[in-house]
């Protein structure tokens, strides 16, 4: 312990930017369309615009209409991974039945050359980010030795609940893979309107790969984090959002799908 100590303090720097103070907080809204429980019981269309969610931030992840796709997005680009593992530039008229965003600012920076896997990256983020009752968004630049990401097919309708529909799920696994990890860390009190905890999606620098992360070993972190104290929730308002149970979800069922 002592010894990973030491080399914690080694092979790794933090720098806190002048705009972490608390006086300084900014457009540290973080934007959120439609609730999480809405995805797991097949809520899978929404009417919000790529264009109209831009709006909200540069930065982001979330999914597509009929649930097709992964979304990424960050310095204002946005992708779709879609089930061919690719990543397709998103239209501007593409809908979005779920995502958040927000407008990404640097607050606090730290490289590492440590290698970890996703369990002691989270660990490492943890101590770096200890008030889990804040919204925290991340967005690293990694290069992974390896790296397991999925995303999922199109649905059609009737739609298939959540849990159903990631049985059929694409996995993909890249070696020596260097791309950027975009993510949020959701308080455990916002359980039914995001996941809480981690939650990560990843982009090859090529754009000929990526998705949802289930697991990574990675080096050469490149960590910049943004600190959000104010969330703004809009949910869907059509008759197949309006139909949902919301309240019925299982947590395990959510760890089941995201995790
Ligand atoms: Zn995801």
């Amino acid at each position: 312990m002592i010894f990973r100590s030491f080399y914690l303090a080694l092979l790794t720097t933090v720098i806190v930017l002048p705009s972490c103070n608390a006086q300084s907080h900014q457009n540290e809204t973080i934007y959120q369309y439609a609730t999480i429980n809405a995805l797991m019981e097949g809520g899978y269309d929404g009417e919000l615009t790529m264009k109209n969610l831009q709006k909200k931030g540069d930065f982001g992840i979330g999914t597509f209409n009929a649930l097709d796709g992964e979304m990424i997005g960050f310095d204002n680009h946005f992708y779709k991974i879609k089930s061919d593992g690719k990543a397709y530039p998103v239209k501007s008229s593409t809908l979005t039945p779920f995502a958040v965003v927000t407008h990404f600012k640097t607050e606090l920076k730290h490289d590492t050359s440590l290698i970890l896997n996703l369990k002691e990256l989270y660990n490492l983020l943890d101590s770096l980010s200890p008030n889990k009752n804040l919204y925290v968004a991340y967005k690293i630049k990694v290069v992974c030795p390896k790296i397991k990401t999925r995303s999922v097919a199109q649905q059609t309708k009737p739609y298939p609940k959540m849990i159903e529909a990631v049985k059929k799920q694409s996995v993909f696994e890249s070696n020596n893979s260097s791309g950027t990890l975009v993510g949020f860390r959701f308080p455990e009190y916002m359980q039914g309107l995001n996941v809480p905890g981690y939650h990560f999606h990843y982009i090859a620098d090529d754009k000929q790969s990526g998705g949802h992360v289930l697991d990574l070993t990675g080096s050469d972190f490149k960590i910049e984090i943004d600190f959000m104290d104010d969330f703004e929730l809009k949910i869907p308002n059509n008759p197949e959002f309006n139909k949902l149970n919301l309240t019925k979800t299982k947590l395990e069922d959510l760890e089941k799908v995201e995790k």
